[in-house]
Parts: C-alpha cells; structure tokens; sequence
C-alpha cells in the first residue's frame, strides 16, 4: 500500500480530511465522477437498483423485509424526510438527545409541528433504556422513537440495542440516525429492531457528498402513503417511484454522486467488507487516542462510550492553546482536524473514517508533537 504522501501527490490533495465527512475518499471513487451521465436511461436505473439492494444487504441478513430509499441532499434531508413523513399527524415523536444531532430531531419535529418528547441525557452520558422505559408507560400517546447511534457531536457511540428492545416491547416505531456509523461497524437492523435507519454518501461509505440513504421496514415505509408534510421529501413517493420504475428518482439525481458510491461500495467489498472496515477505524482510533494522551492530551470520554469514527480532546491545561493556530500549523502539515461542538468543555475533534489509515495517523501524531504548545 502506497502511503498517504504518495497517495496525496497522485490526487493532487494537499490535505487528509480528519473530519467527520465529507471525508478523503480514493481516488477510484473521485475517478468514477469524471464523466457526464443521463439519469433517464436503463444503465443508470440499473445502478442505482444495485446500490439499493446492497445497501439492504449491508444492513441486514433478513433482506426480505427491508427496502431502500435513496434522497438527494445531505443526510439531514434524510432524517427530515423520516419525521416529516413517518410520524402521522395523530402521532407522537420521542427524542432521546445527547448531542447536537439528536437536538435536530428534536428542531425538526418542531418545525413540522409533529407532537414531540425528549430525553435529554446531557452531552456526556450515553442514552439508557429505563428512562424510555418508563416515558412509554407514561405516555401512550407515543408512536415513535427516535436516536442517534454515534453521536458527532461528541464521537459517543449510543447502545441502540436495548432502545430497540423497548421500543419493541411497547409497539413503537424505531428510527435511528446512523450517520456517521452505518458501513463503519457490523450492525443488523432486523436485530437491533430498527424499523428506519438513516445514513448519507459521504461517511463511513466513503462517498461524496449529495445524498442520504434510508433502510427501512417495507411494512412500515408502506404506511406512510399521503401522510407527508412537504412534497420533495415524501419518502413514500420517492420509494414507490424508485421501485415501480427500477430505480428512478423522482426529481434529478446527483448522477456523479452516485456513480462515486456506486464505486465505493465496491471498493468496501474489496477492503473485506465492514467488519474489516470497522478492524480499520477501530486501529486508526486505537492509535490515535493511545498517541494524543502520550502527548498530554485528555479524551472527552471513556473509553467506554468511544466510538471508532471521531475523538474529542480536552484543551491542553494551562490557557496558552490556541485552537485556531494549532489547526493552521496540522494543515500546513497535511492534516484538518475539526473544532469542537459542546457547550460544558473547550474541545478538538479529531475523525479517523475515510481513506485514512494507522500510518497516515502516525504521521498525524508527530506533527501534533511538533505543533506542541
Ligand atoms: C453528518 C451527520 C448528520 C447529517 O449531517 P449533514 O450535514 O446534513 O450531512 C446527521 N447526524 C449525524 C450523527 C451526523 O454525523
């Protein structure tokens, strides 16, 4: 394997993106938008039905069951497009939040003037069964619950499996924002009592940014005929157009975009699938956090609660760090890192998904030694 230097000067890149996504894709997949394609022809439509059934396969042994929508725009178009059409006008949403994405849900709802309730865990805790438990007794009226599996704001990765559990128990709907960890970490939507999963291009599939994806339940998505709140990001629609007309979009389609994970999803075959994707990312945040702390550096979290895909860092102690110019000097170096996004700590974060491996974090180590305040 060639390392990223090389691999930077074939692609004319001049820096690693260490950022939750978009993210440094390969030059295979930057390579698969270099011509122009029509969206009304029978190769596109055959394309996109490939993804679709792949996707399906990724998320799931029981493919039967499951079906896939794809949706233009960046994955928030996608979580908006589960509450806006998902939730009926008599029914009622249950947020679990602890970090900005989780509040968006929450935004969202809002703005579609959806009944909602929220479980605010706060910013450091990862979310708990019991407490949805005992909301569900409480309130009946609750149809829906919805989470985030890893968690951006922090790189907390949630235990969605006993928020399954219970949402099950109770006969609610289960939606879950996996963003930033579908196609990172083994997971089986069947299993985890997922009824909507939502994910986007430019995370741990490593694609380009311009669209969502949502794996849902076909008896679920069935239900949702006529009961959207906005005309473009009608879930029902865009599923019954993709699927009677062989994988056609209802409005037009980021055709490079998809080419370009159509190329990523080969090329995650090609890595060993995720399983071997999530041994990648699980090194590359074994070696970057191991290094930080050799370095002086505290993680926000427990190891515990520590998803493979982005760490947050304490300030260093002491009142001299500057962020913004320990940034300029990584990039002058080769490296972005990303700010920090919570209110109770100063923070850095720092992602490690994408075409980014152990050595690329290495090199990323000593410019940290180097840019040391
Ligand atoms: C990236 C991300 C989103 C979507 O953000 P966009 O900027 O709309 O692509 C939603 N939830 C989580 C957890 C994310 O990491």
């Amino acid at each position: 394997m060639t390392n990223f230097t090389e691999r930077a000067a074939a692609r004319e890149n001049p820096y690693l993106l260490l950022t939750p996504g978009p993210l440094t894709t390969s030059s295979g997949v930057r390579e698969a938008m270099l011509r122009d394609w029509c969206t009304w022809d029978r190769d596109y439509n055959q394309l996109v039905e490939t993804i679709r059934n792949k996707l399906v396969r990724l998320a799931t042994a029981s493919f039967e069951d499951y079906t896939a929508v794809l949706m233009q725009g960046s994955g928030t178009f996608c979580v908006e497009a589960v509450l806006s059409s998902a939730v009926p006008s008599d029914g009622k949403l249950l947020v679990l939040t602890n970090g900005a994405y989780g509040d968006r849900m929450v935004q969202i709802a809002r703005v579609h003037g959806i009944a909602t309730e929220v479980i605010d865990f706060g910013e450091l805790a990862p979310v708990s069964a019991a407490p949805v438990a005992a909301m569900l007794e409480k309130d009946p009226a609750i149809t829906h619950v919805a989470v985030v599996h890893s968690e951006t704001t922090t790189g907390m990765l949630n235990p969605i499996g006993g928020i399954g559990e219970v949402a099950e128990r109770f006969g609610k709907t289960f939606i879950v924002d996996a963003m930033s960890s579908f196609g990172g970490i083994p997971m089986d939507v069947k299993e985890l009592r997922i009824d909507y999963l939502i994910s986007s291009a430019n995370k741990c599939i490593q694609g380009v940014p311009g669209f969502g994806f949502v794996i849902a339940k076909t008896d679920e998505l069935r239900k949702c005929k006529g009961q959207a709140r906005t005309l473009s990001l009608d879930l029902y629609d865009q599923w019954e157009t993709m699927e009677e007309r062989n994988g056609k979009w209802r409005y037009t389609s980021p055709t490079h975009v998809v080419h370009a994970f159509h190329q990523a999803l080969a090329e995650l075959e090609e890595e060993g699938g995720i399983a071997k994707r999530h041994e990648r990312y699980l090194r590359n945040q074994q070696i970057l956090e191991d290094g930080m702390v050799r370095l002086g550096y505290r993680p926000l979290l427990p190891k515990a609660f520590q998803s493979p895909f982005i760490t947050s860092f304490h300030y260093p102690d002491g009142g001299a760090f500057s962020f913004a110019a320990f940034y300029e000097r990584l990039k002058q170096a080769g490296f972005v890192i990303y700010p920090g996004k919570i209110s109770q700590a100063d923070t850095f974060r720092i992602g490690n998904i994408g075409e980014v491996y152990p050595e690329d974090v290495e090199r990323l180590l000593s410019a940290v030694e180097k840019s040391r305040f």
